[in-house]
């Protein structure tokens, strides 16, 4: 009977035994299934194919505990996640924030889509320009305009008051506020269409200033500065020819307008030898009729000619659901390709098999990087198609949302971008309307909010080495920038770590 039982409690320990090995076997199974999986994802990340040296994964390790803190305060409560918070609210905590301190310091290489007009701090004319004698205020077709001028009634669209006097008049810090609403986009709009709308008469309020020959010229150091400051050492400027003028009434030709832009690209870059150049970017109203748009480009190939290092290439602006399409203009294009480079901004929508298909007509038009391109996650041949051109996307993040496409960067269509290894570059778009500065707000939104937890300095390394390769520079200057800019990296390594060495003292 004894024995029996002992046999029996045998046989059951035996079974039971070899149920758990085959239970552990098949979750070890899993596990590994698992992991391979997910490995195969990671390995396919932007940024993957880069080995870090011992040193960057040194500097890796930290970022990757700023990173984690910062991202555990959101798993907790996703409202302290900041990048998803509009960014209006959420700028001067991001000044706060530790991995933002990191990416200001981080040679970021270049930025590659900005607006000219749109491109220094929104303070530097409150705070500065609209300070200086001269200027004076008015509404145009119901848009207030600010112009430097001489004799206010030589200019009878309507009736200016000097700058001055309306400080005067309403008290300057109630003046200033009222000037920092009309520049910038820092409230909630009900509807893409409306902020579009304030944000097309922003550029009208401050065209006509910054066209003042003397300003201008302050006004491109300003935005190198900015930038310099920043640690971005390259840039492509979006803009139109500006007819610059004087106050005695002198105004200048279009050929001046390229002369004295270099000139103080020049004159930055004697003072700042780190800084590698400008490029410019001519870009034209989306709407134009076709007499006009052939104008256009008739005259940026003369342009190009002439300034022919200083000309990247065409793009076309404004509210991508107005206007024409590229289809409407694609015969024209067509023509011009044999002069001119393009750099479209296509797909900024959210519409699918509507205006997001500006995207195939910039890809076959071979458009030598793509604004924008949210909607391309829609279109998997168009993606491939894009990849297998090598055709990049410049990724404006903070746009978007302020744009309202894109309320919260988690599910920005450049998560998937950068999963599936598409080259993208970071571009800060129109800052100053979102009263920014520079270009670490946007690399910090794209490093928080779209890339996961686990991936660090390789992604940036990338990014920044993306803005020189895709960048419109000559293949000399891309290997000196290159050169340039691998020394200001290895800097950058040291003093994080002379930092953090300082910091465990
Ligand atoms: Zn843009």
């Amino acid at each position: 009977m004894y024995k029996s039982v002992i046999a029996i409690v045998t046989l059951i320990l035996i079974i039971l035994s070899v149920v758990l090995a085959m239970l552990l076997n098949k979750s070890e199974d899993y596990c590994k299934k698992r992991d391979r999986l997910l490995a195969e994802e990671d390995s396919a990340f932007l940024g993957a194919n880069l080995t870090l040296t011992s040193t960057e994964l040194k500097v890796d390790k930290i970022l990757l505990e700023l990173k984690t803190t910062e991202l555990s305060l959101g798993y907790k409560n996703s409202s302290e996640f900041l990048p998803a918070l509009p960014f209006h609210r959420a700028k001067e905590r991001i000044d706060e924030s530790k991995v933002f301190g990191f990416i200001r310091k981080l040679p970021k290489g270049g930025s590659l889509h900005t607006h000219l007009l749109a491109a220094a701090s929104v303070d530097f004319l409150v705070k500065n320009i609209s300070y200086r004698d001269g200027l004076y205020g008015g509404e145009v077709n119901g848009v207030f305009k600010l112009k430097f001028m001489h004799d206010p009634l030589k200019d009878n669209r309507t009736k200016w008051t000097s700058v001055k006097d309306l400080r005067l008049q309403q008290g300057s810090q109630r003046f200033d506020q009222w000037l920092l609403e009309q520049l910038t986009l820092t409230q909630d709009f009900p509807s893409i269409e409306t902020a579009w709308t304030k944000f097309k008469r922003i550029f009208t309020t401050t065209y006509d200033l910054y066209s003042y020959k003397p300003v201008f010229q302050e006004y491109i150091q300003r935005v190198l500065q900015e930038l310099y400051d920043d640690n971005v050492m390259y840039t492509e400027l979006k803009g139109t020819i500006m007819i610059l003028y004087d106050l005695d009434g002198t105004t200048y030709s279009k050929q001046d307008f390229f002369r004295i832009f270099q000139a103080a690209v020049e004159e930055f870059k004697s003072s700042h030898p780190k800084f590698v150049g400008v490029r410019y970017i001519h870009s034209i109203y989306r709407g134009v009729d076709f007499d006009t748009l052939q104008q256009g480009l008739d005259e940026i190939i003369a342009m190009k000619k002439l300034f022919p290092d200083f000309v990247a290439g065409f793009d076309f602006v404004g509210f991508e659901e107005e206007g024409k399409t590229l289809l409407d203009y694609a015969p024209q294009l067509l023509q011009a390709q044999k002069y001119l480079r393009f750099f479209f901004h296509a797909g900024e929508s959210s519409w699918f098999g509507h205006t997001d298909l500006n995207l195939a007509d910039a890809l076959l038009l071979n458009s030598f990087r793509i604004g924008h391109g949210f909607a391309i996650t829609k279109h998997p041949k168009l993606l491939d198609f894009g990849k297998e051109h090598d055709i990049p996307l410049e990724i404006c993040p903070i746009s978007n949302q302020v744009l309202k496409l894109n309320e919260d960067p988690r599910n920005h269509p450049a998560a998937t971008l950068m999963a599936l290894n598409y080259p993208i570059v970071i571009g800060n778009d129109d800052p100053s309307i979102w009263n920014a500065t520079g270009l670490s707000y946007d690399w910090y939104v794209v490093f928080m909010a779209m890339t996961p937890k686990n991936k660090g300095l390789e992604v940036l390394k990338q990014l920044a080495i993306n803005s020189i390769r895709y960048s419109a520079m000559d293949k000399e200057e891309k290997n000196d920038a290159m050169k340039r800019w691998q020394q200001q990296w290895n800097n950058f390594l040291i003093d994080i770590l002379l930092q953090d060495d300082k910091r465990g003292l």
